[in-house]
Parts: structure tokens; C-alpha cells; sequence
């Protein structure tokens, strides 16, 4: 099983490091962060080490987010949340700290305060269009 030896997440999974644990099974590990954005923040991690998520086999990733179900509902029932936030931060300019693949479980509720600028913006005319072509001849390759 892959996995690093100076990796925080890997010495969770082996219990070398101590967590708040709230659900296990063969393929993930979930436990409370240690520095909640609200009570009840969740991380989800598979017990395989890779540091991004196009490091992982599908599988692992199928088995990975396939808790996200029973992990909310539970988180829901708990803290009272009115919804929660699933973060994925994938490499370190998207915010990605500890390089073992997680997701991050967020309990929300209505004037919370949380939340972060999503500058959305526009298409120029035609350049959907290029990338949607340009992604799919990369994917088409991958099937
Ligand atoms: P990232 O920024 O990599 O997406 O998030 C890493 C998260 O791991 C942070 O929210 C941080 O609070 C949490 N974290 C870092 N070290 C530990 C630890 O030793 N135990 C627990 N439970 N959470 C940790
Ligand atoms: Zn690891």
C-alpha cells in the first residue's frame, strides 16, 4: 500500500498520530481537522498515500468519495448544519498544506461567515467552445 513515512496524514492512518476519528473503513480514514473552519469540520482521507488527485487510481477515488454520503448525513444530524461545503484543495496554489490526497467536510449554516470570493467570470466569444474540443481530444485518448 502506498504510502510516506514523513507524511501526517500516513502516520493518522497508522495511528503513530493521534486524531478525532469519526468513521473508517478498508479504503479511508475520516477525522475532525484539528483547526475547524466550524465544529464538526471533516477530513477525508484514502489510507493510500498520493499527494494529488491525478495521482490516484479511480478506484481508490471512486472508494474515497463514495463516503461523502454517510459522512454528511451524520454531519448534518450532529452539528445541526443547514449544508456543508466539500473542498478538495489539489496542489499547493490551490491551497493544498498537507500532500496526502483529503477532502475537506465543511458544516454550514445560514450567517455563518465562511465563505471565499468566487470571482466568476465570461467566455470570450468562441473560447468555450476551443477548450470543450481541446479537453475532449485529450480525454477521448484516455477512455
Ligand atoms: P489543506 O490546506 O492541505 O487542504 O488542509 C490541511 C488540513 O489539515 C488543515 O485544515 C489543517 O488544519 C489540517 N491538519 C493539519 N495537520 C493536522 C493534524 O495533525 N491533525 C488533524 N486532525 N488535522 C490536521
Ligand atoms: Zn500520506
Amino acid at each position: 500500500m502506498p504510502r510516506d513515512p514523513d507524511c501526517i496524514f500516513c502516520k493518522i492512518v497508522s495511528v503513530e498520530l493521534s486524531a478525532a476519528v469519526v468513521y473508517e473503513n478498508e479504503s479511508i480514514v475520516a477525522f475532525l481537522d484539528v483547526n475547524p473552519l466550524a465544529e464538526g469540520h471533516i477530513l477525508v482521507i484514502p489510507r493510500e498515500h498520493y499527494s494529488g488527485v491525478v495521482d490516484m487510481p479511480s478506484a481508490v477515488c471512486g472508494a474515497f468519495l463514495s463516503s461523502l454520503p454517510v459522512l454528511g448525513r451524520a454531519l448534518v444530524e450532529v452539528t445541526g448544519a443547514e449544508g456543508f461545503n466539500v473542498l478538495l484543495n489539489n496542489g499547493r496554489v490551490a491551497g493544498q498544506v498537507v500532500p496526502h490526497v483529503h477532502c475537506h467536510i465543511v458544516p454550514r449554516k445560514q450567517g455563518d461567515g465562511l465563505g471565499y470570493r468566487w470571482n466568476a467570470g465570461t467566455y470570450a466569444e468562441g473560447r468555450d467552445a476551443e477548450l470543450a474540443s481541446a479537453l475532449q481530444k485529450v480525454l477521448s485518448r484516455q477512455r
